[in-house]
């Protein structure tokens, strides 16, 4: 039944990881689908590509937060 929530009002995602300051990856509560933020702002499903994609992302951000950081000092 709870599949049928998400077909009729649609999933309920919770955020899962913040990737960066725009993207993030989420997890429906109901049928545990798994979606990420594109690159235009709109939710779209995590494909293996997008993941590795998504991983990349995370690893450039780690490294500029890093940067600033040592910057700053
Ligand atoms: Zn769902």
């Amino acid at each position: 039944m709870k599949h049928l929530n998400c077909a009729l009002y649609g999933h309920h995602f919770v955020l899962t990881k913040h990737v960066t300051h725009h993207v993030k990856e989420y997890k429906c509560k109901n049928c545990r689908k798994q979606a990420t933020t594109s690159s235009n702002g709109k939710i779209i499903q995590l494909s293996d590509k997008r993941k590795e994609i998504n991983q990349t992302l995370e690893r450039m951000y780690q490294i500029k937060k890093l940067k600033k950081v040592s910057l700053s000092n």
